[in-house]
Parts: structure tokens; C-alpha cells; sequence
């Protein structure tokens, strides 16, 4: 591929001037097709959940890390492969794109991804009330206009394509009686065993909640290889548990019965040990051992031992994984989160032992590193090796991020 590549250089330096505007065409229709080809790749790393299986959350988080994309590139590589490439059904028959007039001129390098952007964005905002048909004439009629307009004046054929569909528009919401309360906040348990969320703030609270939360939220300071593959949404997430971290560390934070809030996991042995299996939480739910394994890295933990019963034969005393000598000479040496391009300080970080304790490692400053809570996550889920030196800590990325394995460090910190 590089070696005809190169002969295309040599053939556009050797050309005539009057040859030149068609070789620029050439190139850029080239380029557009192997973005077609890389929507149909996208698709299959998605079908085949090769993410998942690397211990990515998502197709979008693995090629974001992959890649080095922003979040946000990740994700329309992602909805655009989902919406363009040919889709297969269970038993294995070929279904034709979803959008199958752009994706057909995309393959043809007739349009670029800017217009098949305007194109998915204008079909994904027709409302569901209209039909499948005028759904089909819309898209076909996007495609065609795509081949002789810029994605501006193509955004504005599509506003106009909107209005014929929908002339009333996105419909305003409720207005709702404003009470004396902040707002309101409803959480449930899903079926799926997540806490659901939904609620608002009065205009006059937003500003507190916002500004903590952005803050919080922003995305760590990206370094060359390992830029936040995190979403926004996810961002937020995480940054509501670190502040729920931070009230429970609180000195004045509220005890149940003078013990600070804490949970009861109910695990096997072997499951902890081999991180196979699930651990069942106070109210039943489970999760999965080696979620339980990243918690017990550094948690206060009271042993309890179970009769075939359940009932408890023995109840330990209560220990800290990491004693308090131990993280303070951690903070000390890391200062922080030490993940490549993380910025969080030491109140808002965990200690990871490299070689877990279950599995003999020591609780000591050669085998621990902080890390803070989204950074523990990844690093237990997708296989980073730590290697920790004498007043640096090295990461080694999974071979599938880097497949030259070149360790990394965060430059925020030594
Ligand atoms: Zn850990
Ligand atoms: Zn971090």
C-alpha cells in the first residue's frame, strides 16, 4: 500500500499542469472510498464485540484509544458505520445501510464524511412520526444533493427537508410548577442492575451544581497515546461519584451507627481470587468478581466467614487494605493520579496495588500507585502493566492500543 502510494507521489510531481486538477480529484474521491472501507471495518470491530472482549465499554472507546480520536470523532466513526455500512442479521443474511443512497455514494467517493455528517444528523433529527417512506425519499433526496453541495449549503437543504417534514418543529417542554425546593431527583433500580437517574434543578441552583461538576468533568489533559476516551455523560458520572467520595471522606459527613456509609459484599473466595464469577451487594444486586476485585484494592475490609447456611461463623476485624503510612508516602511519591495525562490530586485518588493482594502482592510503596477512580476502572478492565521504578511509574499499554508496547508516563507528575 505504502509502495503505491509513493508511486502516486512520483506520478503527481511528473504530471502536467493540465493534468493536475484531475490527480487532486483522484485523491480525494481515493480518500473518501477508504473512509467507506473504514466504516465497513468500524462495523465489523461492532458486530464481532472486539471491544468488549479487550475489556473496552464500547467499539467507541476502543478506537478512540486506538486511534488517538477525541471522544467525540470516536463516536461518529461509530454512528456513521452503524448508519452506513451493510448490516447482517442474526443468521448471517447481508441487509442493505440503513442509509443506503449516501452510503452508495460514499463507496463511489462522490460525497465526503463532512456531507454524510449533515446527511445522519438531519435523518436522525426527522421525528418518529413520520413515515418510512418519506423517511426514504428524504434520505435519497439528501444523497443526491450531496453530490453537488457543500456540507453548509447541504445543512440548509436539510433544515428546508425538516420543515416540509415536521412544520411544527421539536415540541416545547412541560412547563412545570416551580416549588420552594431546589428541584426534584428521582433514582430507581433498573433491570440492568444500574441506578437510573432523572431530575432538574431550579435556574438559581444550576450554578452550583454546574460549575462543581464541569470542573470535575473536564477531561483529563490528554498526553500523545492516551487521550480521555470518555464521553461527556460519562464524564459527569464520574464526576458525581468523586464528589460523593469526597462528602464520605468528609470529616463531618453522617455515620450509620458511627461507621461511615459503607457496603457488604458477599463474595466467594475463588471468585476474588480469579476475578470469575459475581458478588452480591446489600440490597441483592450483583456485580461482576472483578469489579469486586478493583473495590478490594483499596478498601477497608472486615472478613467474614460464611457456614453452608450463610450464617456467619466468624466475623473478623476490620482492616485497611492500605494503611495510612502506606498512602501517605504513595502521595508523597505520586502526588496524584499517575495514569499518562491525568491531573487528579491525591484527595480524589485510590491506591491500585499492581499485584493484588489476593493474589500475595504486597501492600507496600514498590507494589501500589494512586490512581483516581476513572483511571482504576480502566487500568483493572483493559490490561495496563505498571511498572513501578524508583521515583517513576511507567504504564504499558495493551498491545491492542499499542502493539510496540511503549511505555508511557505522565509528564503532570515527575
Ligand atoms: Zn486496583
Ligand atoms: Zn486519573
Amino acid at each position: 500500500m505504502a509502495a503505491c502510494l509513493d508511486q502516486w507521489r512520483h506520478a503527481i510531481v511528473e504530471c502536467e499542469d493540465a493534468g493536475l486538477p484531475g490527480q487532486v480529484r483522484d485523491i480525494e474521491s481515493v480518500s473518501r472510498m477508504v473512509y467507506s472501507v473504514m466504516l465497513d471495518a468500524v462495523a465489523e470491530l461492532e458486530s464481532r464485540t472486539i471491544a468488549t472482549a479487550a475489556g473496552f465499554r464500547n467499539t467507541k472507546q476502543l478506537l478512540a484509544g486506538m486511534l488517538n480520536l477525541s471522544p467525540a470523532e470516536a463516536g461518529t466513526r461509530v454512528a456513521h458505520a452503524v448508519q452506513l455500512a451493510a448490516r447482517r442479521t442474526l443468521t448471517g443474511e447481508v441487509l442493505a445501510p440503513l442509509l443506503p443512497n449516501t452510503a452508495a455514494a460514499l463507496a463511489v467517493g462522490e460525497i465526503g464524511p463532512a456531507q454524510v455528517r449533515v446527511i445522519t444528523e438531519t435523518m436522525n433529527a426527522i421525528p418518529a412520526c413520520v413515515s418510512a417512506e418519506d423517511r426514504d425519499v428524504a434520505e435519497a433526496e439528501l444523497a443526491r444533493h450531496a453530490r453537488s453541495f457543500n456540507s453548509t449549503s447541504l445543512h440548509k437543504i436539510g433544515q428546508r427537508i425538516l420543515a416540509h417534514l415536521d412544520p411544527d418543529g421539536p415540541r416545547p417542554r412541560d412547563e412545570q410548577d416551580s416549588a420552594s425546593a431546589a428541584g426534584e431527583l428521582r433514582f430507581w433500580d433498573r433491570r440492568d442492575g444500574r441506578l437510573g437517574l432523572e431530575g432538574y434543578f431550579e435556574p438559581e441552583h444550576s450554578a452550583t451544581f454546574r460549575s462543581l461538576i464541569e470542573q470535575l468533568a473536564a477531561p483529563r489533559p490528554a498526553t500523545e497515546s492516551v487521550p480521555d476516551t470518555r464521553t461527556g455523560p460519562q464524564r459527569n458520572a464520574d464526576a458525581l461519584l468523586e464528589v460523593c467520595g469526597l462528602a464520605r471522606a468528609a470529616q463531618d459527613c453522617p455515620t450509620a451507627a458511627g461507621e461511615p456509609p459503607h457496603l457488604t459484599v458477599t463474595i466467594d473466595w475463588d471468585a476474588l481470587r480469579t476475578g470469575l464469577g459475581v458478588a452480591t451487594l446489600d440490597y441483592g444486586t450483583q456485580i461482576s468478581a472483578a469489579e469486586a476485585r478493583r473495590w478490594a484494592c483499596d478498601a477497608k475490609i472486615i472478613p467474614v466467614v460464611l457456614g453452608g447456611k450463610s450464617e456467619p461463623l466468624d466475623v473478623g476485624r476490620a482492616m485497611r487494605t492500605v494503611p495510612l503510612s502506606i498512602r501517605r508516602a504513595l502521595v508523597a511519591r505520586d502526588r496524584g493520579c499517575v495514569f499518562p495525562g491525568c491531573d487528579r490530586p491525591p484527595g480524589m485518588c485510590q491506591a491500585h496495588h499492581c499485584r493484588h493482594w489476593i493474589d500475595h502482592g504486597e501492600t507496600s510503596v514498590e507494589n501500589c500507585v494512586l490512581l483516581c477512580e476513572a483511571h482504576h476502572r480502566h487500568v483493572h478492565r483493559t490490561g495496563w502493566e505498571i511498572l513501578i521504578h524508583p521515583g517513576h511509574v511507567e504504564f504499558i499499554p495493551p498491545p491492542i492500543i499499542d502493539p510496540t508496547r511503549t511505555p508511557l508516563h505522565n509528564p503532570l507528575r515527575c
